[in-house]
């Protein structure tokens, strides 16, 4: 296999003046290395994943590091077989990740302690300590650190509720937090620090920075780690890989994962092949039947082989 792409992943918080202009340069720079990805730019920086070869990749390094905003800016780098993406979207948006706080919070100005990955993995050990996912309940379902809570919300602005009716599990604790390459960390350890809390820890790079570190190697994360390009998730623990994702059907370990077939739903499901094949791809009954299933018309089964499978569903 030839590795000859790389995917970027990186933020920064700075204060940009003109985002309509900014993302139109932004856009052009990136159309005229020939990047593929998704980046967010707000008056409050920039939040992006990229993909193309090794020469464009570093074609895009290279202009950002030059650009005196973004001089320190990091860069993750996986090597790939291919382009993670299929098209190129730059977007304007209110922020850089999408927590809809109440009251927001400028990291720039409020942010949590930052931690090294041999920091943090030897605090998350620490029986003081509490490990906060801050990310989706799909994101945590495929892998997390060995014995971190996600809290259980839709949306961050029930947080404070959730904070308030699990208070003994935080109070007196230090608080480590954590998620995909570090964005939505700046500003979750920011708000809690804004609510108070005192120790406050945020995994500095996420956990893609974890799984690159040569000393921590990623012990200490079970599965694997959930990202937003076609790749769906990487591998982050080199040490004793352990699956802790479950088919959606079956229960049985898996870290496949699929959109449910009903175009109107589209759920991400965990699914083996196996399951997806008798299960027709779909979260539920409704869904199976659908008559607009994408697996049974991408696979051209007639009425009468999905009758078939679906009277050997029991449940
Ligand atoms: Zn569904």
């Amino acid at each position: 296999m030839n590795k000859d792409y790389r995917v970027l992943l990186y933020y920064h918080y700075i204060n940009i003046e003109d985002v309509n202009a900014f993302r139109e340069e932004h856009y052009n720079l990136c159309k005229e290395i020939g990047l593929l990805g998704r980046i967010i730019v707000s008056k409050e920086g920039i939040n992006g994943t990229v993909s193309g070869t090794i020469a464009e990749t570093e074609a895009y390094i290279q202009a950002m590091n030059n650009d005196p905003r973004f001089k320190d800016m990091p860069f993750k780098i996986d090597l790939e077989d291919k382009d993670a993406f299929a098209k190129l979207h730059v977007r304007v948006k209110d922020e850089l990740v999408n927590l809809k706080l109440d009251k927001d919070v400028n990291p720039l100005e409020l942010t949590g302690n930052y931690l090294k990955p041999t920091e943090f993995f030897e605090q998350m050990q620490d029986e003081n300590t509490v490990v906060l996912d801050a990310r989706n309940d799909y994101e945590y379902d495929l892998g997390h650190f060995r014995g971190a809570i996600r809290p259980d919300i839709e949306v961050f602005r029930d947080l404070p509720e959730w904070i308030e009716e699990n208070k003994e599990l935080l109070d007196g604790k230090k608080i480590l937090t954590y998620c995909t390459g570090g964005v939505r960390c700046e500003k979750f350890s920011g708000w809690l620090l804004q609510e108070g809390f005192e120790d406050v820890n945020q995994l500095e790079g996420g956990i893609v920075t974890y799984g690159y570190d040569e000393e921590v190697q990623g012990e200490l994360w079970d599965g694997r780690c959930y990202v937003f390009d076609q790749r769906i998730s990487v591998p982050i623990n080199r040490v004793d890989h352990k699956i802790v994702g479950k088919d959606y059907i079956t229960g049985a370990p898996c870290e496949r994962y699929v959109n449910c077939a009903d175009p109107s739903c589209n759920k991400q499901i965990l699914m083996s092949e196996e399951t997806e094949a008798a299960y027709l791809r779909a979260c539920s009954h409704e869904c199976r039947v659908s008559e607009r299933n994408r697996y049974v018309i991408d696979n051209g089964l007639s009425a009468l082989e999905v009758a078939e499978r679906l009277s050997k569903i029991t449940n």
